[in-house]
């Protein structure tokens, strides 16, 4: 029996293995079995050159749990070690110069992981002491029992061992016996051993007998050696992709797409990625993409290590370049990984295009579902976006689709604006901004359907990206203003007129719910005679202020509305009318007494014009602020006057309400107050 100390000095490697692995110390078994699958595939290669004569036909590694004795053990039909490799391999850790590293990296844990793979001895994070039996397949050999206890101190001996291969013994410490439950090592071989390329076998098949689960004399092989991404794409059919997707998620619903990725050039790639259905919201995916590195899995917390928009992605990636037992932040900043994560997104993107150019119904079909990504992506990717150009589709609201130079050659002869801006209109709901749909449709415009949570975003890029386009949503302003061809309309009230018909419609706007601003505009007698719209820049900043931090000064801010009045409509006419009726005798005194007062005011100011302040006479000065104070008192008297009528008018209330029922804003109170009087009218 020998005796020694190992080539470490692990009075400073086992703290740092169980202070800094503690939180991810279930990757223990991954590193242990992963090692004894490459012992056996090393053992495989060898007897396919004829270096080994024995048989490698049914080679597979065998997981057992032994509660009495309190181990858990693997054992592989590998190459095993002979005593000089162990003092090689595991005493001197397998990596030189360990010892200035740690030194070094003392306090970096990271960095220390980084640097090596933990492997073997990650399994000291979970075991008071460690035995590696094992026959080397050289001939000849004898074999060895290797034991420590986690002090540098290890015990070196021979062993009886008939089989050639490696048993690790790993006696289970009392912080961590969840590691002696079937059910938590059997979830961990699901985690990480999923599709090693060797078989792993863990207990028996089960089978349900005489009202329990009984051990049957089948293997329980806990793996599937042969998945999807390591075969060729001509071997493969959509329902072995899509049988390989419900092995990744047992409850996804069926995928849109699958990417075959395989590349051997400038690095080693392989995966399958599918385009799950998204919902309508960002949601957070609980199916991720998992990355592997030769079919050991390595993480599914994906994110900065993909381009975010293909997080939302399922399906596996695999590369001998992701490197296993590092830190996420390693991971993140690998040179390799950033190369994986540019040519994934080309690969999308090309394979996206492909499908496209392939069988555009298809395409269509399928597009609702893949928008969402699709625009997630061009926000988020220049490169993206500009590959994506040539496939976005833009849907309208009669559900054609088209691509972005298609839609533009439609609408470029009638959606250009007089200062050449070609303008793209478009709708968020259909419902509720129906009626401007069809007015923007009477007129003989086309409306998009930009409906996702994604589309102001997307808007603002495509305008970031075009300066001449414009996109403007229909109910931003009366569809005679949503694209202006000319400056000219005729008018049907004077100025003074407005002046008096809108403290009167003022009065009958709904209070507290944002601002509403009074306009007119000559709309044609068989428009309705009002309309609300909203500003589209104030909106879409209100929108972005939902999705950004900072833009909560656009979020704060109260909605503003402009109530648009048309001036041609016969029922604005009748209550001009009803308010001359009404206020007739009152406002032709009060006007008549406010022009005088105007007229004087004027012949003071021009008194004043050429003068200096201090050589106007205090005389004039006196006069001017007694009518200008007088003019404001007759002003107020008038609107309060205009105002109280408005409160009374029937019509005009009816009339703002029908226009706030229009845009889906009348409700609750407002909603049955308006039914009411609309009983009351038709009775
Ligand atoms: P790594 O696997 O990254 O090289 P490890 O610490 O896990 O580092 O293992 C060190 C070495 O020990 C391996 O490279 C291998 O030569 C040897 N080894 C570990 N486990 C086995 C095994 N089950 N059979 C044969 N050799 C093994």
């Amino acid at each position: 029996m020998q005796t020694g100390k190992i080539g470490v000095t692990s009075e400073n490697l086992f703290p740092i293995i169980k202070k800094f692995l503690y939180s991810d110390h279930d990757i223990f078994l991954r590193e242990i079995v992963s090692n004894a699958v490459d012992a056996t595939q090393k053992l495989k290669t060898l007897a396919s050159v004829d270096k080994y004569k024995g048989d490698v036909s049914d080679v597979k590694v065998t997981v057992t749990l032994d509660k009495d004795a309190k181990t858990l053990t693997v054992s592989d039909c590998g190459i095993g070690m002979t005593a000089e490799e162990i003092e090689k391999y595991i005493n001197q850790i397998a990596f030189s110069g360990a010892n200035e590293f740690l030194e070094k990296y003392k306090n970096d844990a990271n960095a220390i992981i980084g640097h090596f793979g933990l492997g073997f001895y990650s399994s000291f994070m979970v075991s008071d002491k460690v035995e590696i039996v094992t026959l080397s397949h050289k001939e000849g050999s004898q074999a060895v029992r290797w034991s420590c206890d986690g002090s540098p101190e290890y015990n070196l001996e021979d062993a009886e061992r008939t089989t050639v291969g490696t048993d690790i013994v790993m006696h289970i410490n009392e912080e961590s016996i969840e590691f002696l439950e079937e059910s938590r090592v059997s979830e961990l071989l699901n985690k990480y051993c999923k599709f090693l390329p060797i078989p792993v076998i863990f207990g028996k098949k089960k089978e349900w007998k005489d009202g329990e689960y009984v051990d049957t004399a089948d293997d329980n092989q806990i793996n599937d050696t042969n998945p999807a991404w390591t075969k060729k794409p001509v071997d493969l059919k959509d329902e072995d992709y899509n049988n390989f997707y419900r092995q990744l998620y047992p409850m996804g619903d069926d995928p849109l797409f699958n990417i075959h990725l395989n590349v051997d050039y400038p690095f080693n790639l392989t995966g399958v990625l599918y385009f799950p259905k998204l919902k309508n919201n960002l949601e957070i995916q609980k199916n991720k993409i998992q990355l592997y590195c030769n079919q050991v899995f390595v993480t599914d917390s994906v994110e900065g290590i993909v381009p975010e928009f293909l997080t939302l992605l399922h399906g596996v990636i695999d590369s001998p370049d992701i490197p296993l037992n590092v830190s996420r932040s390693y991971l993140q900043s690998d040179g390799n990984v950033k190369k994986i994560a540019g040519h994934i997104n080309k690969k999308v993107a090309d394979r996206l295009n492909e499908i496209f150019k392939e069988s555009r119904t298809d395409f269509e079909e399928k597009w609702d579902d893949l928008k969402m990504f699709i625009e997630y992506g061009m926000l988020t990717e220049e490169k993206f976006y500009d590959r994506a150009m040539k496939f976005f589709m833009f849907k309208n609201t009669d559900g054609k689709y088209f691509t972005f130079e298609e839609y533009e050659n439609i609408i470029k002869d009638n959606q250009t604006d007089k200062d050449n801006n070609l303008i793209y209109l478009y709708a968020s709901n259909r419902d509720e901004q129906f009626s401007f749909i069809e007015a923007a449709k009477e007129k003989g415009y086309d409306v998009l359907m930009l409906d996702d949570a994604l589309a102001t975003p997307l808007v603002n890029k495509f305008e970031e990206k075009h300066t001449n386009k414009r996109w403007v949503r229909v109910d931003s302003d009366i569809v005679e203003k949503l694209i202006v061809k000319d400056d000219t309309t005729t008018e049907e009230f004077t100025t003074e007129e407005k002046n008096d018909l809108s403290p009167i419609f003022q009065a009958v706007c709904p209070e507290g719910e944002g601002n509403f601003i009074v306009d007119f505009q000559n709309l044609g007698e068989t428009s309705s005679p009002m309309v609300i719209t909203r500003n589209e820049f104030m909106r879409r900043m209100k929108d972005m202020s939902h999705m950004q931090a900072g833009m909560n000064f656009y979020g704060e801010m109260p909605d503003t509305f402009n109530l648009v009045i048309n001036t041609s409509h016969p029922l604005v006419k009748k209550v001009f009318e009803q308010k001359d009726e009404a206020l007739a005798d009152a406002l032709s005194q009060l006007n008549t007494e406010i022009s005088s007062l105007n007229a004087d005011k004027e012949k003071l100011e021009a008194l004043k014009k050429d003068k200096k302040e201090e050589e106007v006479p205090q005389e004039e000065k006196d006069q001017l602020q007694e009518t200008e104070t007088k003019l404001e008192t007759m002003n107020t008297e008038k609107r309060e006057k205009l105002t109280a009528f408005g409160k009374e008018s029937t019509l005009a209330k009816q009339m703002v309400d029908l226009a706030l029922l229009a845009n889906g804003m009348l409700k609750g109170e407002d909603l049955n107050a308006f039914v009411k009087r609309s009983v009351e009218l038709i009775k």
